[in-house]
């Protein structure tokens, strides 16, 4: 019998996404600053470390908030529950992101079930 692949909905990518965004943020910073530090604290570039920062914070919380869509019924679902971690079998007993590591095995979520229409999707 043929498994059907998952379908996915990029949960993990969203962070994987900003953090290439903020290394090679950093990257060009480095490279492309100045090796004195006092040249390189008037630089345009270390002014714009702080408010990256604070946006990158910004994003890290939008991200884990922003509902995710079923991609079978398309409708939303809430990225904080009491999830049910398949690797130990167990509810996480408290509301968590699901982005979180499990709280028993410390494993992260690679699927998750709508709670719509009980479909198992890849996160
Ligand atoms: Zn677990
Ligand atoms: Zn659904």
């Amino acid at each position: 019998m043929d498994e059907k692949p998952l379908k996915n909905v990029y949960f993990h990518f969203r962070f994987k996404f900003l953090a290439i965004t903020a290394i090679s943020f950093l990257l060009y910073i480095i490279l492309s600053s100045s090796f004195d530090f006092s040249e390189f604290s008037s630089s345009t570039q270390f002014k714009l470390m702080g408010p990256f920062l604070i946006l990158s914070g910004i994003f890290y919380f939008v991200f884990k908030k922003v509902p995710i869509k079923c991609p079978n019924c398309s409708k939303l679902i809430a990225t904080r529950k009491d999830w049910h971690c398949p690797e130990c079998n167990k509810q996480q007993g408290k509301q968590r992101y699901l982005m979180d590591k499990c709280v028993h095995c410390k494993q992260i979520l690679s699927t998750s079930f709508c709670e719509h229409c009980k479909e198992e999707f890849r996160l």
